[in-house]
């Protein structure tokens, strides 16, 4: 591990000005940080420590919840709030990584986590994310954990969060305070970057700019699953993940929010396939079109080419479930 210096932040807008303009880094729970910064995937000269800054809150905000960003995940998935018209968030959270590492990991680093593609973490081979311009280790490679949706030339790599899959559902704003001191609040879809040519970029977020929470709002849909397939029962990143945000009446779907894990370089949803189901009677032939919109614009490698029949199969399951 390289050296750097160690700032413990007294408030926002102290750390704030201490990571704005220098290669810094935020540091809460450190699950993914620090692993990066012992492999030198990450080599930051500053890391600030905001653990202490108040920002761990959860709250009522009108009818929706405020979430503070160092609020861990595992207070945020017992939260009885969550558990009772957020459910789909608290089983997508439970559904991820450790209890050891969720009583560490805090919403914003969650948010913030890296990809695990094998070729990252391994400073030996080429890689557009950790340096750009280096070349894309995974085309042509080992891809089975790789992402088939939002991809490009230059990166394929996977998001890898659960919570994240679960708040796209949601329609979840991410709340920031700028270096300047200004505050912005970002929708999902527009806090994450597709990958494009420069695929180290992955957020909007820039130099000093602060996650300080997020917001959620009220749940449109009381039928929430969050169903996540993988190599094993615990402790492994998705192959294919969906996060069903759902509500009936008389028969057809009223809303439809459905994102995905294990499939994009993001966080994915895909506007067409909600508007495709809205308003829509449950049939085993919608549900196959609304795969066909999905699944029609993916991109598979080879070893990931399995994705595409199990992404179909999930989806299908989920939505009847959801609409029973
Ligand atoms: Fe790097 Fe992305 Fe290629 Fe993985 S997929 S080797 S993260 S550029």
């Amino acid at each position: 591990m390289r050296p750097f210096d160690y700032i413990r932040a007294e408030d926002p807008a102290a750390a704030r000005s201490a990571a704005a303009g220098s290669n810094a880094a935020f540091l809460s729970g450190g699950t993914n940080l620090l692993d990066l910064m012992k492999l030198e995937v990450m080599a930051p000269d500053t890391v600030v420590d905001i653990s202490r800054l108040g920002l761990d809150a959860i709250e009522d905000d009108g009818d929706g919840l405020r979430i503070g960003a160092t609020a861990t995940n595992s207070d945020l998935a017992a939260d009885m709030r969550v558990r009772k018209h957020w459910p789909v968030l608290s089983r997508a959270l439970l559904a991820g990584a450790s209890g050891q590492l969720r009583n560490k990991a805090t919403t914003g680093g969650n948010l913030l986590q890296r990809t695990r593609c094998p070729y990252f973490y391994d400073t030996d081979t080429p890689c557009n994310k950790r340096t750009p311009g280096e070349g894309c280790s995974a085309i042509g490679g080992e891809t089975r954990n790789h992402a088939i949706l939002g991809t490009s030339d230059h990166c394929i790599a996977l998001h890898p969060s659960d919570m994240a899959v679960a708040l796209r559902a949601l329609d979840t704003t991410v709340e920031v305070e700028a270096a300047d001191g200004t505050s912005k609040s970002y929708e999902m879809d527009d806090f994450y970057r597709l990958p494009g040519d420069t695929p180290h970029r992955e957020t909007v977020l820039e130099a000093g700019d602060l996650i300080t929470g997020v917001r959620l709002p009220a749940p449109k849909g009381d039928r929430q699953i969050y169903r996540k397939v993988r190599d094993r029962a615990s402790y492994a990143f998705a192959l294919v993940s969906v996060a069903a945000v759902i509500r009936m009446e008389n028969g057809r779907i009223a809303h439809a929010a459905l994102a995905f894990g294990g499939l994009g370089t993001k966080p994915w949803r895909d506007p067409d396939f909600d508007t495709l189901l809205t308003g829509e009677a449950p049939s085993r032939a919608l549900f196959d079109e609304a795969a066909d919109v999905l699944l029609g614009r993916a991109v598979s490698h080879g070893g990931d080419d399995f994705k595409i029949p199990m992404a179909r199969r999930v989806l299908r399951a989920v939505l009847e479930e959801a609409t029973q």
